[in-house]
């Protein structure tokens, strides 16, 4: 990274500069990038310490800190969720984040991440589905075509090798504005009149809407054998997309079962229900799809350690770019012990006498 010029600025990613960055690397790049990052990151899950997210909850949505540590780095996330945001004109999901260095604690990076976010998150779906979906799958029905759909589908095409996207929501608007987004993205876009026939052919389900309730987006007669649905919308207490009846008909697969247990799709389910964290299957500990008729379920709800990762991922791209900028947002006086000298010292009214 471009060195500060001291230690206690703060190199600061901006929403300008991530999107700066990604049109740098390449949309499918950065998505190949983060899955990249996440996976070695998984790969090495016992490094870390783990804690289920903080989350704050009010009538309107939630407020959460995700941190995480490797023991030489430690990062957090600052995230919301507020499904009626859209209809005031607010992003549903908005995110900040921040590492910093172990051994000192001095921050190294804060960067936005409601962009990073919907990246990292869509990342995280396909390095999921590289390992659940069935071989060859061609065909992705994406339910709930907000914020995140576009990114969703583009990893998936990018990292699983999907060819068609078939869109669905209940705002024909949402469906309109992702398929105008998909166009000549090397993706046959299909706008279709219900989540039923969006499901026609599909060997991959992504679920991702947004209401704060327990919703049934899919039915268990909707779903086929042999396919993998790829989760990302029940990710709260009280807030779940799929009817139970699918998720024990599903081997179900998790990020972190402290933090699933509570927040995912899985809720619904008694609490020693048997799932499978995904980093086992990554590292060969746990097998993922063995069957063709096995329907297999990534209850994703967002976990530290991939924020963590996308994060890291950032650092080292921005290194020996432009895309940073340096935020005066530690006070760092030159002898430790004397902050408040350093205040007086800054007095206007001492620089005139
Ligand atoms: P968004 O508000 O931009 O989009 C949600 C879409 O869902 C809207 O277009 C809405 O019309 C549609 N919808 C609502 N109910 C529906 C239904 N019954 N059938 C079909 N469509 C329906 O939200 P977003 O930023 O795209 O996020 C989507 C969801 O993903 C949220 O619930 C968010 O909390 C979750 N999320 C999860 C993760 C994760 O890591 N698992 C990360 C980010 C976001």
């Amino acid at each position: 990274m471009n060195t500060p010029s001291h230690k206690a600025l703060v190199p600061f990613v901006s929403v300008e500069n991530m999107m700066k960055l990604v049109h740098s690397i390449g949309i499918e790049p950065m998505l190949i990038g983060l899955a990249d990052a996440i996976e070695s990151d998984f790969k090495r899950w016992d490094k870390f310490d783990k804690t289920p997210r903080v989350a704050s909850h009010s009538a309107e949505g939630v407020i959460e800190l995700m941190p995480t540590s490797d023991g030489e780095v430690y990062g957090f996330k600052y995230v919301n969720g507020h499904p009626s945001n859209t209809a005031l004109g607010l992003q549903t999901v908005t995110a900040f984040g921040l590492l910093a260095n172990v051994g000192d604690g001095y921050p190294v990076l804060l960067s936005e991440m409601t962009l990073l976010t919907a990246l990292r998150t869509a990342a995280t779906s396909a390095m999921a589905a590289k390992y659940l979906a069935p071989k060859g799958a061609t065909t992705m029905a994406m339910i709930g075509n907000g914020a995140q759909s576009e990114f969703q589908s583009l990893a998936m095409k990018a990292i699983v090798g999907i060819t068609h996207v078939r869109l669905f929501d209940i705002d024909a608007a949402a469906t309109e504005k992702c398929a105008k987004n998909l166009a000549n993205m090397g993706l046959t876009v299909t706008k279709c009149p219900s989540a039923q026939s969006a499901m026609e052919g599909a060997h991959i389900i992504t679920t991702c809407t947004a209401d704060k309730q327990y919703a049934t987006i899919l039915t268990d007669n909707m779903i086929g054998s042999g396919v993998h649905i790829n989760a990302i919308g029940g990710d709260c207490p009280g807030k779940t997309e799929l009817h139970r009846d699918i998720l024990l008909r599903s081997d179900i697969f998790v990020e972190y079962p402290p933090q699933t247990r509570v927040e995912g799709e899985i809720q619904q389910l008694d609490p020693d229900h048997s799932v499978t964290e995904l980093w086992q299957v990554i590292t060969g500990q746990a097998i993922g799809r063995h069957d063709v008729k096995q329907i297999t379920l990534f209850d994703s709800v967002g976990f530290a350690i991939e924020d963590f990762s996308a994060l890291r991922y950032v650092r080292d791209q921005v290194s020996n770019t432009e895309f940073f900028g340096n935020l005066d947002l530690l006070a760092d006086p030159d002898d430790p012990r004397d902050l408040f000298g350093m205040v007086l010292r800054a007095d206007p009214a001492r620089a005139l006498e």
